[in-house]
């Protein structure tokens, strides 16, 4: 299995380079931002597992970080660390996605079982799905989706498609309404690591529109502008 990826955002780069070192000692890889931007960079380039998040940050909050997420429909936890017990109520009342926060100061051991935790709510939902997960995926009322036989049928026909072509297809129709980057899915569906050429993104997405749509219809795959894709 992969290491799981670690985005450490946090301005203090001694505290910074502290975490880095122990997530590692612990088998994670761990990359580190030092700004609210280069955090938001790093997510669209190449998507971490789990995200550490400072509260105060030199150009945002880890609020506004949170919003961002949101709005762009990240879908990566989020581990707050506040420097205020105060904050607490606050960061839980106000519901931006965090899914923990540690006041500082903190052992990082205690950040490590708080991570592990994270991952480990995240396995036993994802279980839980995969064993509900159906088998057959309606899209749209007319195009179907059989997981098992890899096949896609318009009304009853079948429609050929790439290998790619249906890989894309049923990640997005396993996360219907995200809104993927292009970064994001060449990630996520060609498993690159790192932004390769985008455009193999937006080739694919025609084609599957080209077959997949009627004229007059709304398209299997919503454009985001200047975000990315999404399926409805
Ligand atoms: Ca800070």
């Amino acid at each position: 299995m992969d290491k799981r990826t670690i985005l450490v955002v946090e301005d203090e780069k001694a505290l910074s380079e502290l975490l880095v070192y122990a997530l590692e000692r612990e088998g994670f890889a761990a990359a580190s931002a030092g700004s609210g931007t280069e955090a938001a960079n790093r997510v669209r380039a190449s998507r971490p597992d789990l995200i550490l998040l400072d509260l105060m940050l030199p150009d945002m909050s880890g609020f506004d970080l949170c919003r961002t997420a949101s709005r762009e429909g990240w879908n990566i936890p989020i581990i707050m660390l506040t420097a205020k017990s105060d904050m607490v109520d606050k960061l839980l009342g106000m519901e931006l996605g965090a899914d923990d926060y540690i006041t500082k100061p903190f052992d990082v051991r205690e950040v490590v079982v708080r991570i592990k935790a994270v991952f480990r709510r995240i396995e036993q939902v994802i279980g839980r799905e995969a064993a509900q997960a159906p088998e057959t995926i309606a899209l749209r009322g007319d195009i179907e989706i059989r997981k098992a036989q890899r096949l896609v049928c318009r009304e009853g026909t079948k429609i050929e498609l790439k290998n790619k072509e249906f890989e894309l297809l049923l990640f997005f129709a396993e996360h219907r309404g995200i809104v993927f980057t292009r970064p994001q899915l060449l990630n996520r569906v060609w498993g690159y690591d790192f932004a390769g050429d985008t455009r193999t993104v937006d080739i694919h997405v025609q084609r599957l529109r080209k077959k997949l749509d009627k004229p007059g219809e709304v398209s299997v795959i919503d454009t985001v502008f200047a975000v990315g894709y999404r399926m409805p």
